[in-house]
């Protein structure tokens, strides 16, 4: 057994585990283990400084998880756009591939809260179909695998999934979305380096939520990863009494990219059931971003989206830097609040010939320019979208 496999082992997941080590209610214990399950490992809990700290409150279980325990299981409709069992199929070009229920902790505030941790929810019997759904849907060009985390495969079986993905030519691209990296930073052995590096362009999306969690072990981790040539991203979720504050975003933003991962996400958190006591105000996240746009480096500012409850998708969201915008120019304001203007320039006042060797798709190499005239900007009516 791996030293990372003995500390799954070794972690705290029953309720009189739970009972003992935080000193909750037994009843509670009881009521949260029915809906949600429990798994802090070694190292994750040795993170914990004092009781209700940022690192506990996204691992310790809470009553405050039975208040809200009507609201929606899958607010992002990832099960109703699943064509096929393990498969979430939203974007054009791109799948959720979910090969495991399994995590090295199970999070707090984890959307898929209803299903991690239940072998019955996410099977490996639903591999097969999911393969057959891949293989036979070719605008895919992008696997995201996910779960559950797939770094809790065994390298063979990772190996065995990712061979099978990489038989398919059109998938262009492999993610891993993987917390191990932040959560058990153990896992990630030169072996599995050696092997995730011969099925390049591999990807890897992770998940550090605050600045504790970067520690030796995970910036060893995150940088054996880059050193094996893949890039490795992280989605942060904005969690009140967590990280709803600028000062420890932009620290933790800027230890990232120190470890050499490159911040990609800030998300709103979702509105996911047993977890809506995460949820901040729209205006905290915006103030995050206002306070770091200018103030860092831009390699270290996220996209900042919201999910779309319904199964919209990511949406950006941003501080409003546009004054006023109309033909002639656009008056923007700067990180300092210093007012700006840029002439605007339309395409139509100077169209470029390209004769199709931009690698426009002008038919027999020929570019037919459109004249564009810009007016007026006009509003798009807008459609509310019932959930
Ligand atoms: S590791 Fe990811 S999938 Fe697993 S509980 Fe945490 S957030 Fe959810």
């Amino acid at each position: 057994m791996e030293l990372w496999q003995q500390m799954i082992r070794d972690s705290v997941h029953t309720v009189d585990q739970i009972v003992e080590k935080f000193n909750i209610d037994r009843k509670v214990a009881e009521d949260l283990d029915e809906f949600f399950q429990a798994r802090i490992n070694p190292y994750y809990l040795s993170l914990i400084r004092y009781p209700g700290d940022p690192i506990w409150r996204q691992c310790v279980p809470d009553k405050i998880e039975l208040d809200d325990i009507d609201s929606d299981e899958d607010p992002l409709m990832e099960d109703a756009m699943s064509p096929v069992p393990n498969i979430t199929h939203r974007y054009p070009d791109r799948a959720l591939f979910l090969v495991t229920s399994q995590c090295g902790l199970y999070c707090r505030f984890c959307t898929r809260k209803r299903k991690v941790g239940d072998y019955e929810k996410i099977s490996m019997k639903g591999l097969e179909s999911a393969f057959q759904y891949l293989e036979k849907h070719t605008e895919i060009r992008d696997v995201i695998m996910s779960g559950g985390d797939p770094l809790m495969l065994t390298d063979a079986m990772l190996e065995k999934i990712i061979q099978r993905l990489r038989a398919i030519p059109h998938i262009e691209i492999i993610r891993l979305g993987s917390k191990m990296p932040c959560v058990l930073p153990h896992r990630i052995t030169p072996q599995l380096c050696n092997m995730l590096k011969k099925y390049h362009p591999i990807y890897l999306n992770t998940h550090f939520n605050h600045p504790w969690e970067i520690t030796p072990e995970s910036s060893k981790a995150c940088t054996m990863l880059a050193d094996a040539g893949i890039p490795v991203g992280n989605q942060m979720v904005l969690m009140k009494g967590v990280n709803d504050n600028p000062e420890v975003v932009k620290e933790l933003m800027q230890k990232l990219l120190r470890i050499r991962v490159r911040p990609y996400y800030m998300y709103m958190a979702d509105e996911t059931k047993g977890a809506n006591h995460f949820r901040t105000s729209i205006e905290t996240g915006l103030n995050i971003i206002e306070n770091l746009r200018g103030h860092t480096s831009g390699l270290a500012i996220p996209h900042f989206v919201i999910d779309a409850p319904g199964g919209g998708g990511k949406i950006p969201l941003l501080p409003n830097y546009v004054v006023h915008f109309d033909d002639e120019k656009i008056i923007l304001r700067n990180y300092q609040k210093k007012i700006f203007s840029y002439k605007n320039y339309h395409d139509s006042h100077n169209p470029v010939k390209t004769n199709g060797k931009n690698g426009s798709n002008g038919k027999n190499g020929k570019t037919k320019q459109k004249e564009i005239k810009v007016t007026k900007i006009e509003l798009p009516v807008l459609e509310e979208v019932e959930n």
